[in-house]
């Protein structure tokens, strides 16, 4: 018997019919004999609908309340999957983030888990039930609140709970069939990878691969649990996010043992939602750079990538170029503006019209001309390269932004990485 933690997003969950679809898997896999704890995502766009709603009320909606506004998503999609499950003559019983014992820290919208107490949850294992636990949510000891985890958190809901009850596998149930050498809405001719190392797909999921979210991703590494993230459409095999060296046998069953050769090159991703500060006309002295990038650490910025240009011999004074989350951008804007005149610059630019695209690859680091190829493959389309970043295993550049999905397909094609058949998206909006 194996204990198998199965997660589904919002797109599995839509509808009652969907709810019922899921349910009916649920039941197929405790059939087989399985012990199984589910962690479910809020139904369809509605966690997009609660927070619309919020604006709707207040540009600036209170962060403990946008949270217990956008938990009740989850809480909705719990007790109706465990309906679902009762009426078919399984035990489920549904908990939520506290209940499940999702502790985490303070920090509403973005909160960290910091110790998992699953005791009811195996209490519910125990006597025979399936446990249904709401993803994306958890509760702080010290105010006593619920907290979120982020956007796409439910998956790292799945993760902590594998981890914590030592299950053999993670199942991220999803809208596509696993996760595919670009985003299959932009790039239909995508393939889908039979397995990816989690090193490969951290840097997928920071460069805007949606599919899986980057703590998730993270917690898994560190924690040594092993995913299968698949379609909750069909019965196939998705793609297996492996930690080299420690993949679970249900894993390697499934893959036949471990890779002989890492590909070159896993995927490429694009991310849309940073924007470009240009801090022009910065005296070219030791301790600039520092004097800046304290007054925008001090914001708590997420700043990405940097680019310094070489100063005018005339003048003296350069230009830094950094990018960061657009939401972020005001707030650093305006503790530059009021720094401006002890740093000594000339202006700010602020461009939010921007596409990153990153290309990534363990087979990066014993391969070259890589970057070459990519640049190539850009220039042939007429697509201008503005800023360059790179890891051991990834390079990304920042183009305009109307021409990032024309980028991703030209790159997918000049790595050779188109499939013959077009890739199929079950459901979901993409939004
Ligand atoms: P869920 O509601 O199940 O959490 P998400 O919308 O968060 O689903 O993630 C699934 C979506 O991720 C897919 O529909 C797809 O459009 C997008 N996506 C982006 N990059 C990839 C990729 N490399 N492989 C698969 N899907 C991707
Ligand atoms: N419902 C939350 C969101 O839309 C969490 C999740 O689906 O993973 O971000
Ligand atoms: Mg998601």
């Amino acid at each position: 018997m194996s204990l198998i933690v199965q997660k589904f997003g919002g797109s599995s969950v839509a509808d009652a019919e969907s709810i019922k679809r899921v349910a009916k898997r649920i039941v197929d896999t405790k059939k087989a004999g399985n012990d199984i704890v589910v962690a479910v995502s809020a139904m369809g766009d509605s966690t997009d609908e609660l927070l619309d709603l919020a604006h709707e009320v207040t540009p600036i909606p209170a962060p403990r309340e946008l949270d217990m506004l956008l938990t009740a998503g989850e809480r909705i999609s719990m007790a109706l999957l465990a309906m679902a499950i009762k009426s078919m003559g399984y035990d489920a019983r549904s908990f939520t983030g506290s209940q499940a014992g999702m502790i985490t820290d303070a920090q509403h919208g973005a909160a960290r888990i910091v110790d998992v107490t699953p005791g009811r949850l195996r209490d519910a294992l125990d006597e025979g039930a399936i446990a249904i636990v709401a993803g994306f949510q958890g509760f702080n000891r010290d105010t006593k609140d619920i907290t979120t985890l982020g956007r796409g958190g439910s998956d790292t809901t799945a993760v902590a709970l594998a981890a914590a009850l030592g299950a053999d596998i993670c199942e991220i149930y999803t809208d596509v069939d696993g996760i595919f050498s670009a985003d299959p809405r932009v790039v239909p001719k995508a393939h889908k990878l039979e397995r990816v190392s989690s090193e490969e797909m951290l840097e997928l999921a920071a460069a805007g691969a949606k599919v899986l979210y980057i703590r998730a991703v993270e917690y898994a590494r560190r924690h040594g649990v092993t995913l299968h993230v698949r379609s909750s459409f069909n019965n196939n095999t998705g793609t297996i996010v492996y930690n080299p060296g420690a993949t679970s046998p249900y894993a390697t069953e499934i893959l036949n043992g471990e890779p002989v050769e890492e590909p070159i090159i896993a995927g490429v991703a694009a991310d849309l939602s940073e924007a470009k500060v240009t801090v022009v006309g910065v005296p070219d002295i030791p301790g600039k750079a520092a004097q800046i990038f304290k007054i925008v650490a001090k914001t708590n910025a997420n700043v990405d990538m940097i680019v310094q240009n070489v100063s005018a011999a005339s003048t003296g004074l350069t230009d830094i170029s950094f990018t960061l989350p657009k939401s972020e951008g005001q707030q650093v804007l305006t503790a530059l503006t009021n720094e401006q005149a002890n740093v000594g610059f000339a202006g700010l630019q602020y461009d939010d019209q921007i596409g990153k695209l990153a290309l990534v690859g363990a087979g990066m680091r014993t391969n070259t001309g890589v970057s070459a190829k990519l640049f190539e493959s850009l220039f042939e389309a007429g697509i201008n390269i503005e800023m360059i970043s790179t890891s051991e295993i990834r390079i990304s550049v920042v183009t305009r932004a109307d021409t990032i999905n024309q980028a991703l397909r030209v790159v997918h094609t000049a790595f050779g990485l188109d499939s013959d058949d077009e890739a199929v998206v079950h459901g979901g909006t993409g939004r």
